[in-house]
């Protein structure tokens, strides 16, 4: 009988214990336990490490998590610096988690006295114009549980650096919109890497504003774009890795001279691809 009751006691401790720890974990819950990695800044991404069972809201989207629980997200150029996750726990409850962006400074341009049709496109055009923007956004959703978002991401081109994300021109003061991606500047011809794995969601050869078109899906929303391609070379649907030739620089659209313009996105917010390389080394190798 005694031995009974200090074995159910024994037990009873164990339940208790389990849930005073449960409890105290949820309470202990923190950023840090998330284990982001990346910038918390605007135009940065940022990937993180969700508890075993968890989920993970961010701007109203739940996150997809891989096996292992990672996740991925991302600020736009001029996203609100007071932002939080929310973290719904395996037994349920619910955390929010605050936190806050560092604020970028961007370059702006003032232009006055430009001709205005050099500023509007022709109507005629607008209609291609609007039709290439639908055939981009469709791409950009691509939601996957490709995993190249994960790699270490390298330069697809090496180059000096001729525009940066979040800069934005001011034409007779009405302002543009601003420039999202990176540009290389390189030449005709030179060949275009995959900075990591994923898969090919967009390939136009002569869209109105920007040529030569690439769009590929790197998993959990993120992709990249590649803008005035002389060539294309891989297909819609194709997957790629790391390092593998894509395409090459070309002029191709609205552009003044060869360059690569790459842009990443998080779903539809525009993320600063230069961020996700190592700074300032476009130029070297
Ligand atoms: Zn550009």
């Amino acid at each position: 009988m005694r031995q009974r009751l200090d074995h159910r006691i024994a037990q009873s401790l164990v339940i208790v214990c389990g849930w005073l720890a449960g409890i105290t974990w949820a309470a202990d819950l923190s950023l840090d336990a998330l284990q982001l990695r990346g910038d918390l800044q605007q135009g940065g991404m940022v990937i993180g490490q969700a508890p075993k069972g968890a989920q993970v809201r961010y701007d109203g989207r739940a996150l997809t998590l891989t096996e292992s629980g990672e996740f991925v997200l991302g600020f736009g150029r001029d996203e609100p610096l007071r932002q939080s996750l929310q973290v719904v726990l395996a037994d349920g409850s619910k955390q929010t988690l605050p936190f806050t962006l560092k604020k970028r400074e961007y370059n702006l341009q003032r232009i006055e006295g430009v001709p205005g049709r050099t500023v509007n496109p022709d109507p005629e055009h607008l209609q291609r114009i609007r039709f290439e923007a639908g055939q981009v956004k469709r791409a950009r959703d691509s939601d996957t549980d490709l995993r190249g978002f994960l790699q270490t991401f390298t330069w697809p081109v090496r180059g000096p650096i001729t525009g940066v994300y979040g800069s934005q021109r001011i034409y007779n003061g009405e302002p543009r919109r601003p420039h999202f991606g990176v540009d290389i500047a390189a030449a005709r011809g030179t060949e275009i890497l995959a900075p990591a794995d994923g898969l090919v969601t967009l390939a136009h050869r002569d869209m109105f504003f920007s040529g030569g078109t690439m769009v590929i899906d790197h998993g959990h929303g993120i992709s990249t774009s590649y803008l005035h391609m002389s060539k294309l070379l891989v297909a819609e649907g194709e997957p790629v890795k790391q390092g593998q030739v894509i395409g090459l620089v070309g002029a191709t659209g609205r552009a003044t001279g060869p360059h690569l313009c790459w842009r990443l996105n998080w779903y539809q917010e525009r993320l600063d691809p230069q961020l996700l390389v190592p700074a300032g080394t476009a130029q070297a190798q």
